[in-house]
């Protein structure tokens, strides 16, 4: 089986939202046939969607050998282990685990979309994965460089393992 570089987004608002993204971390490597390369800094971001509390965002590099909709199902499972509820869209949650990508791979299937549609337009995706992997370039051949360009670094906030410690 091949093995595969792929970039998880993960955002949570809920719940002391750092410590879920930190277990998610954790979670993570454990995943089966997977390895964790790179955990990005955190990022605080304001919410998108109805009225909210802030996230708490990152990106994960794993990898795998997991084909596409086995991750997936990992990813799902582990927002399930984190008690996350679906009440409305882009609604409040514990735990988001966005597959961004997947190797060079462009999925179009009825569950999955990769790479994620909307990376190009979210800076706190962009940001975090530029922390791992500066010199990436997505499928489509283009670089993270120029998505970077033309996404302001706007409601985001980095936060330094200083201010890690402190409550949002
Ligand atoms: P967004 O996808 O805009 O960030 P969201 O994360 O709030 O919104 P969810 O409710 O978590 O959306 O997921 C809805 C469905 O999206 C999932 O059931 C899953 O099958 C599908 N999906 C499609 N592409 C992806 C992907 N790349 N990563 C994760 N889920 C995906
Ligand atoms: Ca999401
Ligand atoms: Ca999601």
């Amino acid at each position: 089986m091949s093995r595969v570089h792929s970039y998880i987004g993960l955002g949570s608002n809920l719940d002391a939202p750092r410590e879920q993204v930190e277990r998610a971390f954790d979670e993570l490597a454990r995943l089966p046939h997977s390895r964790l390369l790179a955990r990005s800094p955190l990022y605080r971001s304001a919410p998108v969607g109805p009225p909210q509390p802030d996230y708490i965002n990152a990106v994960a590099q794993l990898e795998t050998t997991l084909p596409p909709l086995e991750l997936l199902d990992e990813l799902q499972r582990l927002e399930q282990a984190h008690q996350r509820v679906r009440r409305e869209h882009w609604g409040p949650r514990t735990l988001d685990l966005d597959l961004l990508l997947y190797g060079e791979q462009t999925i179009d299937h009825p569950r999955l979309q990769v790479p994620h549609p909307e990376m190009p337009r979210r800076a706190f995706v962009l940001y975090p994965l530029a922390d791992i992997t500066p010199e990436l370039t997505l499928p489509s051949n283009t670089p993270l460089e120029s998505l970077l360009a033309q996404c302001p670094f706007e409601g985001l906030e980095r936060l330094t393992s200083d201010s890690q410690h402190r409550e949002p």
